[in-house]
């Protein structure tokens, strides 16, 4: 393991906590009291030298975040850069506070849907999430030590009830919906169901009690066995629809009246064809484990469909840069612009398809019953050790050998033909590769498949590959 090298009366950080997207590690392990102060001090040193005074605060409702909060905001005290803390949160609270308060920068405690142990920080400075290079720049900057000190101040902020009220104000439903929200016991359960409630419907919570333990099932919507309870409350309570949300709130998982699970890509193409037509000739951005029927729909509506590497800090800043109207992520990170500010958001993204399905005469499993994507896997992991991964990766690159394939390599490997593609990259989050597969017709999507089996058993013949 790489150790990040600190002052002697530290205790080592290792680096590989230093993702592409955020900071993220185990609770006590890898992310201790200590180095999270540490980071703290790292990240309002780095505020104050972009003239940031002051960084927003929240965490979510792990266990081992109320804690590691109290460490995050004496680290960044501790630099001279004031902290306003915003208390236990869902993370798009803390991206809308950026865009509505004094204050367009901040920090969230958060592992997202990772396993109850782990945690992590996502850092926003001038409403940018940050990424890569400036994530190993806060890692370099406790390296060679150019921490500032100095005792900057502390206030607290209610946001909650300013962000209900806000969406409250932009959507109003055309009729009362009965919904069933499942929060999976994380953060999200102190606002998604009164934001609902307050939108007008009748809604019934299920898992909305916040428990770090994650009891019932991991908060992780975009994976459907995790759903199955929603699904049968639904069905149970005759709903209109089922959401369910990640870990720390900006993600969004759907469940049709029929009980159908919907994954990203449909959910993304209800959007486009509700958004589009009103934006003609703007951008929407979406990652390369999209639906290509997608990118076909986005161009078929009038707009420009932009294909982007997958991770919510990249997908934000292709859309500041190609100033898209909408973007989303098969990994249910979706963005919207016409009437929010762009970041991924569960809880607006739900309560804007829950205006949709509000307008129609349609039910839920109607509405999204009319995008065909045809033949498609999951998201399929192959687990590979942590330093490996991207080594493999860049092999599986040089191997790879599709001549009659249109090969897109923005993250990974994306081999495109007229009827079908495959996909395989490394994960930014987890120690494994990821790969997807979608096909006009099941015997072409096998071919592919098949394709790609191949290309892995010629990099490592030894690989678990589990289709
Ligand atoms: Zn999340």
């Amino acid at each position: 393991m790489t150790l990040v090298a600190t002052q002697a009366d530290h205790e080592a950080i290792p680096a590989s906590i230093f993702r592409a997207y955020d900071i993220r590690g185990i609770a006590e392990l890898q992310l201790s009291k200590d180095s999270v102060r540490l980071i703290g001090q790292a990240i309002g040193s780095e505020a104050l030298d972009q003239n940031i005074a002051t960084l927003l605060i929240g965490y979510d409702g792990r266990l081992s975040s109320p804690s590691l909060s109290i460490a995050l905001i004496e680290g960044i005290r501790s630099s001279g850069c004031n902290v306003v803390s915003l208390g236990l949160i869902p993370t798009p609270l803390l991206y809308f506070a950026t865009h509505t308060t004094d204050f367009d920068s901040g920090v969230m405690l958060t592992a997202s849907h990772n396993p109850s142990n782990y945690n992590g920080l996502k850092v926003v400075f001038h409403q940018t999430s940050l990424a890569e290079n400036q994530i190993q720049s806060l890692r370099s900057r406790i390296e060679t030590n150019r921490l500032r000190t100095g005792d900057g101040g502390f206030a607290e902020l209610d946001i909650d009830k300013l962000y209900i009220e806000d969406i409250c104000r932009r959507i109003k439903l055309e009729q009362p919906l009965k919904v069933v929200v499942d929060c999976g016991n994380a953060v999200p359960g102190k606002v998604a169901p009164v934001l609902l409630g307050a939108l007008g419907c009748d809604v019934y919570p299920i898992f909305c009690e916040i428990d770090g333990n994650f009891p019932n099932h991991h908060p992780d919507p975009t994976v459907p066995k995790n759903l199955v309870a929603l699904a049968a409350t639904v069905l149970e309570k005759k709903a209109d629809v089922g959401v369910a949300l990640d870990g720390d709130g900006d993600r969004v998982g759907l469940i049709t009246n029929l009980g159908n699970f919907v994954d990203a890509d449909r959910m993304l193409m209800l959007l486009v064809q509700a958004i589009v037509p009103n934006f003609p000739n703007r951008a929407v951005v979406y990652d390369v484990k999209c639906s290509s029927k997608l990118g076909t729909l986005i161009a078929e509506s009038g707009a420009l469909p932009v294909m982007h590497r997958s991770g919510h800090s990249f997908m934000k800043q292709k859309m500041q840069e190609a100033n898209a109207i909408l973007g989303g992520e098969f990994a249910a990170h979706i963005f919207i612009r016409d009437d929010w500010f762009g970041f991924d958001d569960g809880m607006y993204v739900a309560a804007r398809l829950l205006k949709i399905l509000s307008e129609s005469s349609k039910t839920s499993d109607e509405l999204f019953d009319q995008f065909d994507t045809g033949f498609s896997t999951s998201e399929i992991k192959i687990e590979v050790a942590e330093e490996r991964k991207f080594l493999l990766m860049e092999q599986l690159l040089e191997l790879a050998d599709f001549p009659a394939a249109k090969q897109i390599t923005l993250d990974g490997l994306r081999v495109e033909y007229a009827d079908g593609w495959g996909l395989i990259r490394a994960s930014n989050t987890s120690p494994a590769l990821l790969l997807r597969f979608e096909a006009d017709t099941q015997t072409r999507l096998l071919e592919i498949q098949n394709q790609f089996k191949a290309l892995l058993r010629s990099a490592d013949k030894d690989l678990e590959i589990g289709f």
